[in-house]
């Protein structure tokens, strides 16, 4: 086999063979296949697209390029979670402990945000002595012992991906459903996850801009789940405007432990729940929907969610002092209030504009390795729909520098619109993709 022979074949449309995937994404890994093949390659399917059979086979290459980790022997089915990426979207810290509490242990890889939207382990290390890279055997302890972790990436997992994301990125070819589908469900097959929830963004804030676009995306990861024998459902989610109030590291904590004791925002706990209630289904704990949800809400009443949170926090080093008194957390100097320019009801408040202005507070990363500013942040105080009267808080901007503050308000209202009319609330889901598995009748 010969590499430009692989690329000829997906630049004239054709349909590639598991062989000829396998042997490509060898070659690329060991580096025999130069990145301008590859290169070429990506541009290629970028262009041409791939059949869910071909998106399946790549999906697997990548997952096998590094180690898989076996989770059978810690949980009868391994339920993870995955969300495309959003403004204020703090949620598996919330759905994490609430399914472990339920008696399904949840082991989760996580990455760090860049760009506009947040990555769960900057949240996370936002709490002092936090450890978030974990070596396998300590993933693996610890979700044995306390049924929940919560890790960076290795750097063993899917090595492939990490190559190819690296040429997309400069190649123009990220935008790739295929490309996008297989990235995503390599690195959860590498974690070991047999059962997936996929919280599938979609609006001004979220890499799928449109729902048609995000549709698309959700049902080719579903079929990647069929034909790879993994359960998969996909959520559609909005995120044309940020999820919850908080949006910047510690605020998100914050924000994730009042959800935790049942004093959240309405919007993001419903999100929480609603996931929580999927994994709950899928990993096999709750025979349907209504039943998970019980144990959700149950399990956040009853504080075992909470408890759950804590025992993830101390077993990772975290220092259970500050969550115990979220006010010890890392506090901004500035704490400002943007007022609102006029009366009406708020027809938009966009996401991507909101998470700008936390990147240009400190709280995100422009490109990877950059530090990051843990305190920062804004917490969005009224919603699409909302009523606001003149000169009534819209935002509370959270910086460490005095000339931040007057910048990140002017951004913050540019994010809003206002409307004479009434406004409908936006959604909080647009429709599930997949179907959830049906109880075999006991005889
Ligand atoms: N997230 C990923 O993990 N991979 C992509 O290609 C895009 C988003």
């Amino acid at each position: 086999m010969r590499a430009v022979d692989i690329i000829i074949k997906k630049r004239d449309g054709l349909e590639l063979s598991r062989e000829e995937i396998e042997f490509f994404i060898r070659g690329m890994v060991s580096g025999e296949i130069p990145d301008y093949q590859v290169a070429a390659w990506a541009m290629a399917v970028m262009l041409r697209g791939m059949t869910e059979q071909e998106t399946t086979d790549l999906t697997l290459a990548m997952a096998y390029s590094g180690e898989v980790l076996d989770l059978s022997q810690i949980v009868p089915v391994a339920v993870d979670k995955h969300s495309t990426g959003g403004v204020g979207d703090k949620t598996t810290l919330v759905v994490e402990p609430t399914v472990a509490a339920c008696g399904l242990p949840v082991g989760k890889m996580s990455g760090r945000g860049l760009g506009f939207s947040g990555g769960t382990i900057d949240k996370m290390e936002s709490i002092r002595g936090f450890r978030a890279t974990l070596s396998v055997e300590e993933f693996l302890f610890n979700l044995k012992t306390y049924g929940i972790v919560l890790s960076a990436q290795t750097a063993n997992l899917a090595p492939a991906d990490g190559i190819l994301y690296a040429l997309r990125d400069v190649t123009g070819t990220v935008p790739s459903i295929p490309l996008i589908a297989s990235s995503i469900m390599s690195k959860k097959i590498a974690a070991g996850a047999q059962a997936i929830v996929l919280d599938v963004k979609v609006g001004k804030g979220a890499f799928m801009r449109t729902l048609d676009e995000a549709r698309r995306l959700a049902e080719l990861m579903v079929a990647i789940g069929k034909l790879s024998g993994r359960r998969v459902i996909a959520l559609l989610s909005d995120m044309n405007q940020p999820l919850g109030r908080a949006v910047g590291n510690a605020l998100e904590v914050k924000e994730a432990i009042r959800t935790l004791h049942g004093d959240g925002p309405t919007d993001f706990t419903e999100h929480c729940l609603v996931v929580a209630s999927y994994m709950l289904v899928l990993g096999g704990k709750a025979k349907d929907l209504d039943q998970a949800r019980q144990m959700a809400e149950e399990a956040i009443q009853e504080r075992r969610a909470w408890e759950k949170f804590r025992t993830l926090v101390k077993a990772q080093g975290g220092d259970v002092e500050q969550v115990d008194h979220p006010e010890l957390l890392p506090q901004a100097k500035y704490i400002e209030a943007v007022k609102s320019p006029k009366s009406g009801y708020l027809s938009q408040v966009d996401a991507q504009r909101v998470g700008e202005t936390a990147l240009f507070l400190g709280a995100g990363r422009a490109k990877k390795g950059d530090p990051i500013d843990h305190a920062v942040g804004i917490e969005v105080l009224r919603k699409v729909g909302d009523f606001v009267a003149l000169g009534e808080p819209l935002f509370v901007i959270h910086a460490n520098h005095s000339d931040h503050v007057a910048v990140a308000g002017e951004q913050l209202l540019t994010a809003c619109q206002w409307s004479d009319q009434p406004v409908k609330p936006l959604p909080l889901f647009y429709g599930v993709v997949g179907d959830l598995p049906v109880e075999e009748e006991k005889s």
